[in-house]
């Protein structure tokens, strides 16, 4: 390989036998530096764990929480078993029987969750298709039927429950399957307690970005301000239990670690 500064001495050397003149020396600002060796910025471990991600299905490092056939990845938050409802293949909220967590705690994680609002509408603004994913049991991106139904736009889909307005509206119609995929980081907590590095959250609901590593404020209040308390590191995940219908379909988590973290 001819190194840069060779390339310069050759061009010089080149152009200098094709006119016949001796070019002007180049002005010290535009001498092209000795670069390092690419090698030097070349990293080859940690080697990133090899994950399968077929086309239909599942990435193998997920942790499956509902794939159609059971409700056993989830709990009633009162205790025992979930008491929602699983018809061909959906689980779907059996209303007022309360909200459902994961039997599993997570931390920072990848959700895949698809979701179906009644095609039979009934009410409006938040009583329209209302339930929601908290993060932790804490943190809730909202779930409701958006699709022409005007409410308070921290309060509609795609929105971090009272704290951010999703960036744009892409609902789809009343009974269509819809489709979240959510990154969200847990908090961290200093050691006496004191909020350290807020959670965060990016959205995309059917595939469009609905919000982008917005800092979440605390844990969702519907009145007053958020105002975050210590909590383990890894918590359940709750789905809302608004009293709407709501089917849910294909749910999945991914922990979410840097190459070579255990
Ligand atoms: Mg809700």
């Amino acid at each position: 390989m001819i190194s840069l500064s060779r390339r310069v001495l050759l061009a010089l050397v080149v152009s200098t036998a094709a006119t016949g003149f001796a070019a002007e020396p180049a002005p010290a600002s535009a001498q092209v530096p000795e670069l390092p060796p690419a090698a030097l910025t070349d990293l080859w471990e940690p080697v990133p764990l090899v994950v399968s991600a077929p086309a239909v299905g599942v990435p193998s490092d997920a942790v499956v929480l509902f794939n159609g056939k059971n409700l056993d990845a989830w709990e009633s938050v009162k205790g025992g078993p979930a008491p929602w409802k699983l018809e061909n293949g959906v689980m779907l909220i059996a209303p007022k029987s309360g909200i459902i967590r994961t039997k599993a705690a997570f931390g920072s994680i990848q959700l895949h969750l698809e979701f179906r609002t009644p095609a039979e509408v009934k009410g409006d603004s938040q009583e329209r298709g209302n339930s929601g994913i908290y993060f932790m049991g804490l943190y809730e991106v909202q779930i409701l039927d958006s699709y022409n139904n005007p409410t308070y736009v921290n309060g509609q889909v795609g929105a971090v429950y009272k704290q951010h307005i999703p960036l744009v509206n892409p609902s789809r119609p009343p009974g269509e399957w819809q489709t979240y995929d959510i990154v969200f980081i847990a908090p961290r907590f200093s050691a006496n307690g004191v909020i350290d590095v807020p959670a965060r959250l990016t959205v995309f609901l059917n595939g469009v970005l609905v919000q982008h590593d917005v800092e979440v404020k605390g844990p969702t209040e519907n009145r007053g301000y958020p105002a975050y308390k210590p909590h383990d590191a890894k918590l359940p995940i709750s789905l809302q239990d608004h009293s709407n219908p709501i089917g849910f379909r294909n749910i999945w988590a991914r922990e979410i670690k840097a190459p070579g973290e255990k």
